[in-house]
């Protein structure tokens, strides 16, 4: 049964894999048997993670990649070689009243966490289709892209569109044997946000989520194995849900 999500033999490249989720999944996918590439901005820390990597004995390369321009995608898909997994990561959010958002912030927000997943999911595919290989992307949206809270209408607007992003190409690319699927994980504790989960804010917010605690990066692990291996192979276009029951809470 463990065969069914093993990743021995697979390459699979990371977006954002500097800090947060983006370094989790890059462990975890690690750990599974895949030979992973951290892509991101910030060299310095994708050195320390390949490092640790390394060591664990997992197979880790290191890449530069701003998701915001198309030139460094593909120089980047390019230094990668030959992919199988795809997890579009890299996601930045702006906290602003919608009435107060500039026009730079909307476009840093959707061309980050939209037109950055578009690019490196459309660069990956042409290189499938190009070499007859399959592959599986998988694109972590949010509970954001489902439902909504306020001050940060960029980002709700742009995880939405990854969801519907996810399902349109799902349906363009199965004939080609790729795969596209999503995960909109709920509240998950990372070293950027585990103090506010302390102050009454937090504590007030972790009530309304049924299963009354925040998500730990491990939780979204059955989730990525899932879509990333064999054990996922008819699925495409799924979105799953990992929030403690979030986005079902009593209205
Ligand atoms: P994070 O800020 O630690 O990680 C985001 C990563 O994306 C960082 O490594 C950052 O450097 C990278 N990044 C940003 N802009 C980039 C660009 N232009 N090019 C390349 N990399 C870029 O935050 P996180 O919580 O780990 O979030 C990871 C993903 O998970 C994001 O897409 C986020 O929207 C999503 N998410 C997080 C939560 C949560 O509660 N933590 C919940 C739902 C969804």
């Amino acid at each position: 049964m463990s065969k069914l999500f093993d990743l021995k033999g697979k390459s699979a490249l990371i977006t954002g894999a500097s800090s947060g989720l983006g370094a989790h999944f890059a462990r975890c996918l690690g750990e599974a048997g895949a030979s992973v590439v951290l892509a991101a901005r910030r060299a310095d820390r994708l050195q320390s993670l390949q490092a640790e990597l390394e060591q664990k004995g997992v197979a880790a390369r290191a890449v530069d990649l701003d998701v915001q321009s198309g030139a460094s995608v593909a120089a980047a898909l390019d230094a990668a070689g030959p992919l199988d997994i795809v997890v579009n990561n890299a996601g930045i959010s702006i906290v602003k009243a919608a009435l107060q958002m500039p026009e730079d912030d909307w476009d840093a927000v959707v061309d980050t966490n939209l037109r950055g997943a578009w690019l490196v999911a459309q660069g990956a595919a042409r290189r499938w289709v190009a070499d007859n290989r399959p592959g599986s992307i998988v694109n972590i949206a949010s509970i954001l892209g489902l439902r909504t809270i306020g001050h940060v209408a960029p980002y709700n607007a742009s995880k939405a569109g990854l969801i519907h992003l996810t399902r349109a190409l799902a349906m363009e690319w199965a004939r080609y044997r790729v795969r596209v699927n999503a995960i909109c994980p709920g509240y998950i504790e990372t070293e950027m946000n585990s103090d506010f989960w302390k102050t009454p804010g937090g504590q007030k917010l972790i009530e309304r989520i049924p299963q009354r605690r925040i998500g730990q990066p491990h939780h979204l692990d059955g989730a990525l194995l899932l879509l990333a291996s064999e054990a996922g192979d008819f699925m495409t276009g799924s979105v799953l849900t990992v929030d403690g029951g979030h986005t079902v809470n009593s209205l």
